[in-house]
């Protein structure tokens, strides 16, 4: 969406020019192309300004519509990467790693 209002704004603006350019070379009717021109820029200006916004906002507004749980998809505080459950089962799985690296060193060592 923002993408494609700026297009359609550089387009207008494109347009804008053609038509002044158009009306200066004599093509068209001069007194018709500068109305017409003023409001092809002003609408192109104006879609232009709207894109940019837009993709300010949805640059601004991602990190915050990010959180969820990167293994379940649940709704979780910012700044998180796991539910409660999944960060539970992370650590488990860790401390349970952990340990078998222990006793393996140990009974490595015995030998
Ligand atoms: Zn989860």
């Amino acid at each position: 969406m923002a993408g494609f209002l700026r297009w359609f704004g550089i387009l207008c603006l494109a347009g804008a020019v053609w038509l002044l350019l158009a009306g200066a070379g004599g093509w068209v009717a001069e007194g018709r192309v500068e109305a017409l021109a003023r409001t092809a820029a002003m609408v192109g200006i104006a879609a232009l300004a709207a894109g940019i916004a837009l993709g300010f906002v949805g640059r601004v507004s991602r990190p915050l519509t990010k959180g969820r749980c990167a293994k379940c998809g649940v709704r979780i505080e910012r700044g998180q990467v796991y539910c409660l459950d999944h960060l539970l089962a992370t650590v488990d799985e860790t401390r349970e790693r952990a340990r078998n690296e222990v006793c393996r060193r140990r009974s490595g060592s015995s030998r």
